[in-house]
């Protein structure tokens, strides 16, 4: 007998069929004699909708009222794929986030996990339940409704699987596991049979969205391993896993393309010590997450100013501006640009760090198709580039042929 994590994102619960077939599946791992917690998604759309709907009222609305709203989307799904379980003769009871003991800190829309007592998913499990999960939500020790962070259903299954202990961990989605680039941009993008958590970590947090990004910082710090796979198939998925030795053969491992970046830059910043730091400081406080940060060399007489340019998500984009708006006069900042209009295009494998070559020979497939690179920023593993947005999707099929095939 397994203790098995299932999670099912929004498409894989789309619709009462949908829901049907996970009962199904579901149903057919427990009459194997396997225990298991099934962790869903909102159906998908929903979660966009209810945002929606909050935008047309304010166009900033207060965070804590945003995780309240946002949290209705799982209780819709758990309650419904419960339903579809007891029509099958399958004993199963949905849970909270919350009533699965998952807690977290007081950062709304973006909550960390801080710890998971699942006694009462234990509990549930041993009288023989299927046990049904809100994904994507938790509750601070105050009580308070959180959720943590857009994809989080992620999150928490790889989190329950941690603290359950669980002997398997499956991701289901709409895609029978993780490709070289994502298969509805590339089509001929290869699937791969395994991936580190490094390289799946760089490829999620640079916009392949298959996976989010802090659930596979959560996966690789408690070492679980996960499997990638399609809920509307039985083909074998993808397993992400430490790095071994034969990964580092293989130069980039996958491409990936950010359409939810801008671009923020700051003209005429006065180049002092302590200006940019009180600049990122604010940001953080604010909880802007900043990625590419480029800053101008000063040159000329009088008083030094620099540009300074970042990147940070477009859903962010409102309140980074607030946040700069606020320092502008403090601070004497000249003028501010923002740009909605890039992409951000990246290259990753374990491989670069015993290859070389490998910058210059993305630049050049950039260049022979005329695409100009706006800021870069490069780590171990991987090479980003921002270019303009409506190249974006022929620059990564290009990138990918040259490296890929
Ligand atoms: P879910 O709702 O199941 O969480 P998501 O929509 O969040 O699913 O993620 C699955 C999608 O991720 C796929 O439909 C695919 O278009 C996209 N994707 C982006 N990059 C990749 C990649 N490298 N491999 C597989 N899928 C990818
Ligand atoms: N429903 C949430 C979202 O759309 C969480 C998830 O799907 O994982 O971001
Ligand atoms: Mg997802």
């Amino acid at each position: 007998m397994a203790l098995i994590v299932q999670k099912y994102g929004g498409t894989s619960v789309g619709n009462p069929e949908r829901i049907k077939n996970v009962a199904a599946r579901v149903a057919q791992y427990r009459s194997r004699g396997d225990q298991v917690v099934v962790v869903v998604s909102a159906m998908s759309g929903v979660t966009d909708h209810l945002i929606k709907l909050a935008r047309e009222i304010m166009p900033l609305p207060n965070e804590r009222e945003m995780d309240v709203l946002l949290a209705t989307g799982e209780l819709q799904t758990i309650a419904l794929t419960a339903i579809a379980l007891h029509a099958l003769n399958v004993p199963a009871v949905s849970l909270t986030g919350a009533q699965a003991g998952i807690v977290t800190d007081g950062v709304h829309t973006k909550a960390k996990i801080h710890n998971i007592t699942p006694r009462k998913v234990h509990e549930l499990l041993n009288q023989g339940n299927v046990v049904i999960v809100a994904g994507f939500q938790g509750e601070t020790p105050e009580g308070q409704v959180t959720t943590l962070g857009r994809g989080g259903s992620d999150l928490t299954a790889i989190a329950l699987a941690a603290a359950l202990k669980a002997d398997l961990c499956q991701i289901y989605t709409d895609v029978d596991g993780v490709y070289t680039a994502d298969p509805r941009l590339v089509p001929q993008a290869k699937k791969l049979a395994e991936i580190s958590y490094d390289e799946m970590l760089e490829l999620a947090s640079l916009g392949a969205k298959v996976m989010q990004s802090r659930s596979v910082e959560f996966a690789k710090k408690f070492g679980v391993v996960f499997e990638v796979r399609s809920s509307l198939n039985d083909n074998p998925g993808t397993l992400v896993k430490e790095e071994t030795k034969s990964m580092e053969e293989v130069v980039v491992r996958g491409v990936a393309l950010d359409k939810n970046q801008a671009k923020i830059t700051l003209v005429g910043v006065p180049d002092k010590p302590g200006v940019a730091a009180r600049i990122f400081k604010a940001l953080g406080d604010s909880t802007v997450n900043v990625d590419m940060i480029v800053q101008n060399i000063s040159h000329g007489a009088g008083s030094p100013q620099t540009d300074i340019s970042f990147t940070t998500e477009k859903a962010d984009l409102l309140k980074a501006c607030k946040v700069i708006e606020k320092l502008r006069q403090e601070i004497g900042i000249r003028d501010v640009i923002t740009d909605e209009k890039i992409g951000k295009l990246s290259i990753v494998g374990v491989g670069m760090k015993s290859h070389t070559g490998v910058a210059g020979k993305m630049f050049s497939v950039l260049a022979r198709d005329g695409i100009n690179i706006g800021m870069i920023s490069t780590s171990e593993i991987k090479i980003s580039v921002t270019i303009d947005l409506a190249r974006g999707e022929a620059a990564t099929r290009a990138v990918h042929e040259a490296f890929i095939g």
